[in-house]
């Protein structure tokens, strides 16, 4: 089966990629389809919710590739913050880098204890089988908590200051395959294969 992935971001194009190694998916991404970004794509991701941001992009993507098309939309959520970013994740600092704003959230949690840290990653993945079909929507999340200091260069986005306990380590410290294991990306992309497999039989 042909999929297309609705992502410009490298640190989830990785990811992606190595979630359908070996099973029987045609996965490609805007770059190899030739999709140069447009202006419009900015738009895809305004809404506060996860839901309607990752079936924005996956039906925007369906109807450029003319192809199956799937998109995650995804962010961290720290509890003394109220959520926050959450959908906002992305663009969080003025500037919206990775080490903006992981300087942000360190800045916005100073003077917050350790068990007052709590934090989870939530992935949120639509499928479109064509542009105007009903979406599949799979969710999951991942919890742990928010370090005062960055631990190792892995990953990206928050992950040298989101540490797992399931794995005993950041993100940033873990092994490409461990993140997958445990992660908000790796639960929800194992649930949507499912998902596709079940229906192509
Ligand atoms: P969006 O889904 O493109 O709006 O962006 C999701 C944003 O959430 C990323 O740019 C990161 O800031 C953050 N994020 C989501 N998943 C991860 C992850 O697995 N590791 C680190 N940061 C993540």
């Amino acid at each position: 089966m042909k999929l297309l992935v609705g992502t410009r971001s490298p640190g989830k194009t990785r990811e992606i990629r190595e979630l359908f190694a070996g099973l029987p998916f045609e996965v490609s991404f805007p770059a190899d389809r030739l999709l140069q970004p447009l202006p419009e794509e900015a738009d895809l991701e305004r809404s506060m919710s996860y839901v309607e941001n990752a079936v924005a992009k996956a039906r925007y993507y369906a109807m450029r590739g003319g192809l199956p098309a799937v998109s995650d939309d995804s962010g961290i959520e720290v509890d003394a913050l109220g959520g926050a970013p959450g959908p906002r994740s992305a663009r969080w600092s003025a500037s919206g880098g990775d080490v903006e704003n992981n300087t942000l959230l360190l800045k916005q949690l100073s003077g917050v204890p350790q068990d007052k840290r709590t934090a989870r990653y939530r992935c949120v993945v639509a499928f479109l089988a064509t542009a105007s079909s009903v979406p599949e929507i799979v969710e999951a999340t991942c919890d742990g908590f928010i370090l005062t200091e960055p631990r190792g260069t892995g990953g990206f986005g928050y992950d040298p200051l989101f540490f797992s306990p399931e794995l005993n380590m950041t993100f940033g410290e873990a092994p490409a395959a461990s993140k997958h294991r445990v992660s908000h990306r790796g639960r929800a992309f194992r649930a949507l294969i499912e998902v596709l497999l079940r229906r192509s039989t």
